[in-house]
């Protein structure tokens, strides 16, 4: 019986023959063909020989192999929807690009540029000029610099003015960011010594002005951004730490995180530090990154006074932290959005989505519930008020008003539902909350209704 199974089994050659195989090549790799047809006769091989196969067509090993073939050519890094209502998903992504920094960066990609050319005078130029002028116009500061991310920026900055030296933070700001980057460790990097000062909750003027020494290189300000200390709370005023750092000579540093340049209290939420505020304050440098609230792509800004931004140019390790044209590209299309408010927050998505007032998205649940309900019989959807997350460690106590929809189908337990959304072809991430499935419209797209639609029939069929 086994041996005549295996008889059966279709060989290579027959199958390179065979139609349907053809019309894979075509559009295919022949070297990821070959290796899926013959993985898929091998499940067949050991399933005869274990038992579990008892008939063979070589319908069902063309199958198999289409089907392996079209995992091995899907992209390992590829687009998820996101329906969890977190707008700046660390896990997936963080900020989504604007279309100017999406054209942007396919034209400077496709074609040569002036990266590092400076076209008025035909010679040889530098790369961080075409963000410069734009980053100070919006930020108001002297000078301005772009690395890998905010981590790298702060490194170079401590690495630049407090090398060998101290560099006095207060104890409550001391944070862990997601993804276990640690303030303390990333100092050690840069090869500065970290004097902490007062205490988790409270923290005063004299506790910086008493550990002042001769090697007192930078006081640091971490901006607490994924975290908030209630209660019993004294913080040093960045005023404050100015005046003192004047009076002794010792550059201030804030590390500011999340790069906010949108005065968000405007729009209700709680009042969240922007660059343009701290620079207005006085403070020698401000570090933030690219992909949180300013909604551009990954990249450490650093903003500030002319003298220290041009040492950190200088510094060697800049080239080491040195940004691809690609995110130059795309930040200098998002930062162009800022020139008027209004444009920034219509066409920038992190900002657009965290801004959309809930009666908008309620609106847009309504077009994906009746598309849903038209198409997914056995299912029932209804909407219901909800909380969305800002996120990327912004704004963590900040909950914006918001609208789902749950899911449910008797047949399926929510949890089922939730992984078989995740792993379809196209991923769709759901919550799972009080047993039910949701969707938070806020991070959904128009764009991605039908395809949201087809996600359910292919889980539910
Ligand atoms: C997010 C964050 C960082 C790290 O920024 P990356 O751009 O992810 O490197 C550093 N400091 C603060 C306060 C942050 O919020």
């Amino acid at each position: 019986m086994n041996k005549e199974l295996l008889r059966k089994l279709p060989k290579i050659d027959e199958l390179l023959k065979n139609e349907s195989i053809l019309k894979l090549l075509e559009e295919n790799s022949r070297t990821l063909v070959l290796e899926s047809l013959r993985e898929s006769i091998e499940f067949y091989r050991n399933g005869i020989l274990k038992g579990s196969v008892t008939s063979i067509t070589t319908e069902g090993v063309i199958d198999l192999s289409s089907h392996l073939l079209k995992e091995k050519s899907k992209m390992h890094l590829r687009r998820v929807i996101n329906g969890t209502g977190t707008v700046i998903h660390t896990n997936l992504g963080r900020s989504i690009l604007s279309e100017r920094a999406i054209e942007n960066v396919i034209e400077v990609a496709v074609n040569y540029n002036n990266l590092e050319y400076e076209i008025s005078k035909g010679k040889r130029g530098s790369r961080y000029s075409h963000i410069e002028d734009i980053i100070r116009r919006i930020t108001g500061a002297e000078a301005a610099m772009v690395v890998n991310n905010n981590a790298a920026a702060i490194m170079l900055v401590l690495d630049t003015l407090a090398k060998e030296k101290e560099v006095i933070v207060s104890r409550g700001e001391l944070v862990e960011i997601g993804g276990s980057f640690r303030i303390p460790d990333v100092m050690k990097f840069s090869g500065a010594k970290l004097v902490e000062v007062g205490t988790t909750n409270r923290t005063h003027l004299y506790d910086y002005e008493n550990n002042i020494t001769e090697e007192t290189g930078v006081f640091l300000k971490v901006h607490t951004s994924n975290f908030k200390v209630m209660g019993f709370t004294e913080a040093v005023s960045l005023e404050e730490m100015v005046a003192l750092g004047e009076k002794h000579n010792i550059p201030v540093v804030e590390d500011i995180g999340s790069g906010v340049l949108v005065d968000f209290s405007k729009y209700g939420f709680t009042y969240e530090p922007t660059v343009q505020a701290s620079l207005a304050k006085g403070v020698d440098v401000v570090t933030f990154s690219g992909d949180k609230m300013l909604g551009g792509p990954q990249a450490g800004i650093i903003v500030g006074k002319k003298k220290f931004i041009d040492k950190m140019k200088k510094n060697q390790l800049t080239r080491a932290l040195r940004v691809d044209k690609m995110t130059l590209a795309a930040l200098e299309g998002t930062f162009k959005y800022y020139i008027d408010e209004k444009d920034a927050i219509e066409n920038i998505p992190s900002l657009n989505m965290i801004l959309m007032p809930a009666e908008q998205v309620k609106q847009k649940c309504n077009t994906l519930k009746r598309k849903l309900q038209s198409k997914i019989k056995d299912c029932t959807f209804k909407i219901d008020k909800g909380e969305s997350m800002v996120g990327g460690g912004s704004m963590p106590t900040e909950k914006i008003p918001t609208y789902v929809i749950k899911v449910s189908n008797n047949r399926l337990s929510p949890e089922t539902m939730e992984e078989k959304l995740r792993l379809g072809e196209t991923s769709l991430v759901a919550r799972v909350y009080d047993n039910e499935l949701v969707l938070d419209g806020r991070t959904l797209f128009k764009r991605d209704f039908d395809e949201i639609v087809e996600c359910f029939r292919k889980v539910l069929e």
